[in-house]
Protein backbone atom coordinates (compact mmCIF):
# COMPACT_ATOMS: atom_id res chain seq x y z
CA UNK A 1 0.00 0.00 0.00
CA UNK A 2 0.78 3.39 -0.85
CA UNK A 3 0.38 7.02 2.09
CA UNK A 4 -0.91 9.53 -1.00
CA UNK A 5 -1.74 11.93 1.21
CA UNK A 6 -3.09 13.35 4.77
CA UNK A 7 -4.74 15.82 5.83
CA UNK A 8 -6.45 17.59 8.64
CA UNK A 9 -10.06 18.06 9.19
CA UNK A 10 -10.03 20.61 12.11
CA UNK A 11 -14.26 20.23 12.21
CA UNK A 12 -13.74 16.82 13.59
CA UNK A 13 -10.25 17.10 14.68
CA UNK A 14 -10.07 13.97 12.27
CA UNK A 15 -7.04 13.20 9.74
CA UNK A 16 -8.17 12.40 6.27
CA UNK A 17 -5.54 9.89 4.89
CA UNK A 18 -6.17 9.11 1.12
CA UNK A 19 -4.54 5.71 0.71
CA UNK A 20 -4.09 3.93 -2.29
CA UNK A 21 -3.16 -0.07 -3.77
CA UNK A 22 -0.51 -0.75 -6.13
CA UNK A 23 -2.15 -2.31 -9.02
CA UNK A 24 -1.03 -5.88 -9.03
CA UNK A 25 -0.27 -5.34 -12.91
CA UNK A 26 1.90 -2.52 -12.03
CA UNK A 27 4.97 -4.57 -10.88
CA UNK A 28 4.66 -6.45 -14.10
CA UNK A 29 4.45 -3.04 -16.41
CA UNK A 30 7.63 -1.97 -14.83
CA UNK A 31 9.10 -5.32 -15.09
CA UNK A 32 7.98 -5.34 -18.79
CA UNK A 33 9.55 -1.84 -19.24
CA UNK A 34 12.97 -2.27 -17.80
CA UNK A 35 13.29 -5.59 -20.51
CA UNK A 36 12.23 -3.25 -23.25
CA UNK A 37 14.68 -0.70 -22.42
CA UNK A 38 17.21 -3.17 -22.18
CA UNK A 39 16.36 -4.92 -25.48
CA UNK A 40 16.29 -1.78 -27.19
CA UNK A 41 19.56 -0.37 -25.63
CA UNK A 42 21.68 -4.18 -26.78
CA UNK A 43 19.52 -3.89 -30.12
CA UNK A 44 21.07 0.32 -30.66
CA UNK A 45 24.38 -0.84 -29.25
CA UNK A 46 24.70 -4.34 -31.73
CA UNK A 47 23.38 -1.51 -35.08
CA UNK A 48 26.10 1.02 -34.01
CA UNK A 49 28.76 -2.16 -33.74
CA UNK A 50 27.41 -3.43 -36.98
CA UNK A 51 27.27 0.20 -38.49
CA UNK A 52 30.86 0.52 -37.50
CA UNK A 53 32.28 -2.10 -38.80
CA UNK A 54 30.76 -1.43 -42.48
CA UNK A 55 31.57 1.43 -42.53
CA UNK A 56 35.29 0.68 -41.36
CA UNK A 57 35.72 -2.28 -43.35
CA UNK A 58 34.14 0.01 -46.56
CA UNK A 59 36.89 2.68 -45.34
CA UNK A 60 39.79 -0.38 -45.44
CA UNK A 61 38.72 -1.34 -48.91
CA UNK A 62 39.18 2.50 -50.24
CA UNK A 63 42.08 3.03 -48.57
CA UNK A 64 43.26 -0.10 -50.19
CA UNK A 65 42.23 0.48 -53.61
CA UNK A 66 44.19 4.33 -53.12
CA UNK A 67 47.23 2.82 -51.70
CA UNK A 68 47.89 -0.28 -53.62
CA UNK A 69 48.39 -1.43 -57.51
CA UNK A 70 45.58 -3.24 -57.66
CA UNK A 71 47.20 -6.97 -59.73
CA UNK A 72 50.52 -6.94 -57.47
CA UNK A 73 48.89 -5.56 -54.13
CA UNK A 74 52.42 -3.54 -53.61
CA UNK A 75 52.01 0.13 -53.54
CA UNK A 76 50.68 2.29 -56.22
CA UNK A 77 52.41 5.49 -57.64
CA UNK A 78 50.73 7.71 -55.18
CA UNK A 79 51.42 5.61 -52.20
CA UNK A 80 54.82 5.51 -53.18
CA UNK A 81 55.06 9.41 -53.34
CA UNK A 82 54.41 9.92 -50.14
CA UNK A 83 56.43 7.11 -49.08
CA UNK A 84 59.33 8.85 -50.44
CA UNK A 85 58.54 12.26 -48.56
CA UNK A 86 58.07 10.45 -45.60
CA UNK A 87 61.71 8.75 -46.01
CA UNK A 88 63.56 11.37 -47.57
CA UNK A 89 62.61 14.09 -44.80
CA UNK A 90 64.07 11.04 -42.38
CA UNK A 91 67.13 9.86 -44.07
CA UNK A 92 67.41 14.59 -43.82
CA UNK A 93 67.29 14.58 -40.47
CA UNK A 94 69.56 11.62 -40.13
CA UNK A 95 72.03 13.16 -43.09
CA UNK A 96 71.84 9.46 -44.14
CA UNK A 97 71.59 8.68 -48.33
CA UNK A 98 69.37 6.20 -50.13
CA UNK A 99 69.34 4.50 -53.08
CA UNK A 100 66.39 3.85 -55.51
CA UNK A 101 65.61 1.27 -58.35
CA UNK A 102 63.68 0.51 -60.86
CA UNK A 103 63.13 -2.39 -62.09
CA UNK A 104 62.12 -3.45 -65.48
CA UNK A 105 60.77 -6.88 -66.88
CA UNK A 106 63.20 -7.89 -69.77
CA UNK A 107 61.29 -9.02 -73.06
CA UNK A 108 57.73 -8.52 -71.07
CA UNK A 109 56.40 -7.93 -74.89
CA UNK A 110 56.91 -11.37 -76.40
CA UNK A 111 56.18 -12.74 -72.80
CA UNK A 112 52.17 -10.90 -73.43
CA UNK A 113 52.12 -11.85 -77.36
CA UNK A 114 53.67 -15.51 -77.01
CA UNK A 115 51.59 -16.65 -73.99
CA UNK A 116 48.67 -14.12 -73.66
CA UNK A 117 47.90 -11.11 -71.71
CA UNK A 118 46.65 -13.31 -68.24
CA UNK A 119 49.72 -15.29 -68.45
CA UNK A 120 51.47 -11.64 -68.41
CA UNK A 121 49.89 -10.22 -65.85
CA UNK A 122 51.31 -13.51 -63.74
CA UNK A 123 54.61 -13.16 -64.62
CA UNK A 124 54.15 -9.37 -63.09
CA UNK A 125 52.71 -10.73 -59.88
CA UNK A 126 55.66 -13.58 -59.83
CA UNK A 127 58.62 -10.94 -59.82
CA UNK A 128 56.65 -8.68 -57.65
CA UNK A 129 56.72 -11.54 -55.25
CA UNK A 130 60.33 -12.27 -55.98
CA UNK A 131 60.93 -8.62 -55.54
CA UNK A 132 58.81 -8.42 -52.14
CA UNK A 133 60.58 -11.52 -50.59
CA UNK A 134 64.13 -9.70 -51.18
CA UNK A 135 62.87 -6.61 -49.33
CA UNK A 136 64.00 -5.49 -45.57
CA UNK A 137 61.86 -4.28 -43.75
CA UNK A 138 62.52 -0.30 -44.01
CA UNK A 139 62.69 -0.92 -48.20
CA UNK A 140 59.97 0.81 -49.99
CA UNK A 141 58.30 -0.79 -53.11
CA UNK A 142 56.10 0.08 -56.22
CA UNK A 143 54.55 -0.81 -59.06
CA UNK A 144 55.58 2.01 -60.91
CA UNK A 145 53.18 1.10 -64.10
CA UNK A 146 53.31 -1.67 -66.63
CA UNK A 147 56.43 -3.91 -66.28
CA UNK A 148 58.30 -1.29 -64.50
CA UNK A 149 59.05 -1.68 -60.33
CA UNK A 150 60.73 0.84 -57.72
CA UNK A 151 62.12 0.10 -54.86
CA UNK A 152 63.67 2.53 -52.35
CA UNK A 153 66.08 1.49 -50.11
CA UNK A 154 67.30 3.66 -46.95
CA UNK A 155 70.50 3.77 -45.96
CA UNK A 156 71.89 2.00 -48.83
CA UNK A 157 74.59 3.59 -50.43
CA UNK A 158 74.93 2.85 -54.46
CA UNK A 159 77.30 0.21 -54.01
CA UNK A 160 75.10 -1.78 -51.72
CA UNK A 161 72.34 -0.81 -53.75
CA UNK A 162 74.41 -2.82 -57.18
CA UNK A 163 75.42 -5.86 -54.91
CA UNK A 164 71.67 -6.24 -53.62
CA UNK A 165 70.46 -6.36 -57.04
CA UNK A 166 72.46 -8.31 -58.36
CA UNK A 167 72.03 -11.16 -55.91
CA UNK A 168 67.58 -9.96 -56.79
CA UNK A 169 68.21 -10.38 -60.16
CA UNK A 170 70.12 -13.50 -60.27
CA UNK A 171 67.27 -15.15 -57.94
CA UNK A 172 65.05 -14.25 -60.50
CA UNK A 173 66.48 -15.35 -63.47
CA UNK A 174 66.86 -18.67 -61.65
CA UNK A 175 63.42 -18.79 -60.71
CA UNK A 176 61.01 -18.97 -64.22
CA UNK A 177 57.48 -18.77 -63.66
CA UNK A 178 55.24 -21.90 -63.98
CA UNK A 179 52.16 -21.98 -65.28
CA UNK A 180 50.41 -25.23 -66.05
CA UNK A 181 52.87 -27.09 -68.63
CA UNK A 182 54.62 -23.98 -69.46
CA UNK A 183 57.41 -22.89 -67.71
CA UNK A 184 58.57 -19.04 -68.66
CA UNK A 185 62.60 -18.14 -68.07
CA UNK A 186 62.31 -13.70 -66.78
CA UNK A 187 65.12 -11.43 -66.63
CA UNK A 188 65.04 -8.04 -65.02
CA UNK A 189 67.03 -4.86 -65.61
CA UNK A 190 68.12 -2.61 -62.70
CA UNK A 191 68.97 0.98 -62.69
CA UNK A 192 70.21 2.59 -59.63
CA UNK A 193 70.56 5.87 -58.39
CA UNK A 194 71.59 7.46 -55.09
CA UNK A 195 69.28 10.09 -53.56
CA UNK A 196 70.88 13.49 -53.63
CA UNK A 197 70.21 15.67 -50.51
CA UNK A 198 66.97 16.99 -50.69
CA UNK A 199 65.87 15.97 -54.82
CA UNK A 200 62.63 15.47 -56.23
CA UNK A 201 61.01 11.68 -56.56
CA UNK A 202 61.00 12.64 -60.32
CA UNK A 203 64.50 13.94 -60.98
CA UNK A 204 66.08 11.03 -59.09
CA UNK A 205 63.55 8.28 -61.18
CA UNK A 206 65.13 10.05 -64.25
CA UNK A 207 67.94 9.53 -62.64
CA UNK A 208 67.58 5.73 -62.47
CA UNK A 209 65.97 5.53 -65.86
CA UNK A 210 68.80 6.57 -67.60
CA UNK A 211 70.86 3.68 -65.87
CA UNK A 212 68.07 1.39 -66.54
CA UNK A 213 68.74 2.23 -69.98
CA UNK A 214 72.42 1.44 -70.27
CA UNK A 215 71.36 -1.57 -68.34
CA UNK A 216 68.66 -2.65 -71.40
CA UNK A 217 71.38 -1.52 -73.72
CA UNK A 218 74.65 -3.58 -72.73
CA UNK A 219 72.07 -6.50 -73.14
CA UNK A 220 69.70 -6.69 -70.28
CA UNK A 221 69.62 -8.67 -67.11
CA UNK A 222 72.15 -6.76 -65.82
CA UNK A 223 72.24 -3.80 -63.03
CA UNK A 224 73.77 -0.50 -63.85
CA UNK A 225 74.28 2.19 -61.50
CA UNK A 226 74.41 5.96 -62.34
CA UNK A 227 77.32 8.00 -61.98
CA UNK A 228 77.30 10.42 -59.77
P1 LIG B 1 62.43 -4.24 -72.60
O1 LIG B 1 63.32 -5.40 -72.35
O2 LIG B 1 63.10 -3.17 -73.40
O3 LIG B 1 61.84 -3.69 -71.35
O4 LIG B 1 61.25 -4.77 -73.52
P2 LIG B 1 59.76 -5.01 -73.13
O5 LIG B 1 59.17 -5.91 -74.16
O6 LIG B 1 59.64 -5.44 -71.73
O7 LIG B 1 59.18 -3.56 -73.34
P3 LIG B 1 58.40 -2.69 -72.32
O8 LIG B 1 59.03 -2.73 -70.99
O9 LIG B 1 58.26 -1.34 -72.96
O10 LIG B 1 57.01 -3.45 -72.30
C1 LIG B 1 56.04 -3.19 -71.41
C2 LIG B 1 54.81 -3.92 -71.88
O11 LIG B 1 54.05 -4.28 -70.75
C3 LIG B 1 53.88 -3.07 -72.71
C4 LIG B 1 52.51 -3.48 -72.30
O12 LIG B 1 51.87 -4.14 -73.36
C5 LIG B 1 52.71 -4.45 -71.19
N1 LIG B 1 51.88 -4.22 -70.02
C6 LIG B 1 51.72 -3.06 -69.33
N2 LIG B 1 50.89 -3.25 -68.28
C7 LIG B 1 50.52 -4.56 -68.30
C8 LIG B 1 49.66 -5.36 -67.46
O13 LIG B 1 49.10 -4.93 -66.47
N3 LIG B 1 49.52 -6.68 -67.79
C9 LIG B 1 50.14 -7.21 -68.90
N4 LIG B 1 49.96 -8.51 -69.15
N5 LIG B 1 50.92 -6.49 -69.71
C10 LIG B 1 51.14 -5.17 -69.41
MG1 LIG C 1 60.25 -4.25 -70.02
Amino acid sequence: QVLLNTRLLPEFDWYLMVEQSNHPLEKVLFITLLKNLSIGIVVSVLFLLLLWLTIGGYQRRLEQMATKDKLTGVMNRQAFEHHFLRMRSNMLQQGKLASLTIIDIDYFKPINDLHGHSIGDLAIVHIARLIQTSLRYSDGMCRWGGDEFLVLMPECNGEQAVARMRTLSEHIAQSPLISGSKTIPITISCGIAETQGNEELRSLVERADIALYQAKRQGRNCVVKMDE
